[in-house]
């Protein structure tokens, strides 16, 4: 590909993605779009602000100008902008129908207008819009049962991307990944949040009982199977992105407070939020058949990221100084 545009890649996992192209790609064109909300971050992206090819336009995928100003000459797209954590979602349903539907469709329609030169456009989707399954995994062609607004406006995204597939032959490819982690999150995600309470002496939150499971997927290997689907992937198609592991919250929570030499005394049990889904599982061999592999298991990859945070105060605390408290203590229902 020439020339790359990434929505939404002063965020965790777009940002990753952007340093992944510098790594593997020997002079790659990048084009960052970014509303910078608050969770996008020029700091995510400043190891490779200075690269050549590399070009940061703040603007808002929602709005076709915007958009329209950077999709010149562009190969392949990646979507990452959206409104991202479910808790958020449960208090402000209107900005993530907005970016997570609305902005999608800008995106395509742009798409549409440079069909001549777009060869690849990546819908970054999640597990979450299959809803949750006690038993067995999700393929991808599982029913969608979103249970949470973000999950529904996700699907929404997801499947109107589809639709520009069959209905104009766009080079679509949506892929659905499971939980990330790893360097560059915002502190509201539960491995950073958990990490950095801990570094300040906070306890941290568990929703109900902490058995809910999920399947944590290192952002690495999220980069390299999106870089994949870029080059291999097939139009139409949908794949399933997981790291092939799942555990409890709870599991999750007592390797954190082992890797930063905390006891159990500092966990703390809070109210479930409405729909938390209970498992998520997913098949990927559709995307194995491509040749791709996650190379990090679950307990490497929260010791490097749990390592990175603890080495990375500059990073997080002002962030955190700003973040709202109750989602550091987890007491989400709270009046603010
Ligand atoms: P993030 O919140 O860290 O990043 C989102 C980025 O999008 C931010 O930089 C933000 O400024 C930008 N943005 C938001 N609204 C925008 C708009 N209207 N126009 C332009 N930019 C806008 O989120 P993330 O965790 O990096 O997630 C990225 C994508 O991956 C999302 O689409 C999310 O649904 C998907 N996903 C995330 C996970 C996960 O575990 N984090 C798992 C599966 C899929």
């Amino acid at each position: 590909m020439k020339r790359y545009l990434i929505t939404g890649g002063a965020g965790f996992i777009g940002a990753n993605f952007v340093k992944y192209l510098y790594e593997v790609e020997e002079n790659p064109q990048v084009v960052v779009l970014d509303k910078l909300t608050y969770s996008g971050n020029l700091d995510n992206l400043a190891d490779v602000a200075d690269r050549e090819g590399f070009t940061f336009v703040k603007g808002d995928i929602c709005d076709p100008e915007a958009v329209e100003s950077v999709m010149d000459g562009v190969s392949a797209v990646v979507n990452f902008a959206a409104e991202v954590a479910v808790d958020r979602s449960l208090n402000d349903k209107e900005s993530f129908l907005k970016t997570d539907m609305i902005g999608v469709h800008v995106l395509l329609e742009s798409v549409r207008n440079h069909a001549d030169t777009v060869q690849r456009y990546i819908q970054i989707s999640t597990d979450e819009v299959y809803g949750q399954i006690l038993e067995g995994s999700f393929t991808e062609q599982s029913p969608l049962m979103p249970r949470n607004p973000y999950a529904a406006s996700k699907a929404g995204g997801d499947r109107l991307a589809y639709s520009y597939f069959a209905s104009y032959g766009l080079p679509v490819i949506i892929t659905r990944a499971s939980n990330n982690y790893g360097p560059w999150a915002y502190p509201e995600k539960v491995i950073p949040l958990f990490i950095t309470n801990l570094a300040e002496g906070r306890d941290v939150p568990i929703f109900g009982d902490g058995s809910q499971i999920r399947d944590w997927l290192y952002v690495k290997d999220h980069c390299s199977a999106i870089y994949k689907l870029i080059h291999e992937g097939k139009n139409g198609e949908v794949y399933n992105v997981g790291g092939g592991q799942e555990i409890t919250n709870l599991e999750l929570t007592k390797e954190i407070l082992r890797l930063t030499g905390a006891d159990e005394s500092r966990i703390r049990f809070v109210a479930d939020r409405p729909g938390h889904d209970l498992r998520y599982s997913l098949n990927c061999e559709k995307l194995k058949s491509l040749g791709w592999q996650p190379e990090y298991d679950w307990k490497r990859g929260l010791k490097e990221t749990t390592e990175w945070y603890l080495n990375h105060e500059d990073y997080w605390k002002p962030l955190k100084a700003k973040l709202d408290k109750r989602y550091i203590t987890g007491f989400w229902n709270e009046k603010k």
